[in-house]
């Protein structure tokens, strides 16, 4: 049997990447900083081990929205990628949105739910 390959792209396909194996987790991250990079009220990341991540293309560009953390865009179409940081070193996460069949990765669970939105509070709370 062959390892499950997951495929990541941003919009306009200049950063392309391919994972092997199961995701280590999915999650829905209500930090902040997730906030401002991606724009959008809650970021839903699926993690891999590092090793797990091959860029089809060249890899994408990084910013270090805090110390220890670089966040992958795409600096053609803008599209946020990934997260990268000490707190999970060796680990990439990608945002759920650029996953190639997004409806295959359910949340377990809440990070950061102490800074959801007043609205989104109704979130379970399970990290
Ligand atoms: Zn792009
Ligand atoms: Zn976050």
């Amino acid at each position: 049997m062959s390892a499950e390959i997951h495929h990541a792209s941003c919009q306009c396909g200049a950063a392309r990447a391919e994972m092997t194996g199961a995701p280590k987790f999915v999650g829905n991250c209500h930090c902040d900083a997730c906030r401002r990079a991606t724009g959008g009220a809650v970021s839903t990341w699926v993690g891999f081990d590092d090793n797990q991540v091959k860029w089809l293309t060249a890899a994408p560009s990084f910013y270090a929205s805090s110390k220890g953390v670089q966040r992958g865009f795409c600096a053609k179409c803008g599209t946020p990628l990934t997260y990268a940081g000490e707190k999970w070193a060796g680990e990439t996460h990608f945002l759920i949105g650029v996953m190639e069949k997004p409806e295959n990765y359910a949340p377990q669970g809440e990070v950061f739910a102490d800074e959801a939105l007043a609205w989104a509070q109704h979130i379970e709370k399970k990290t």
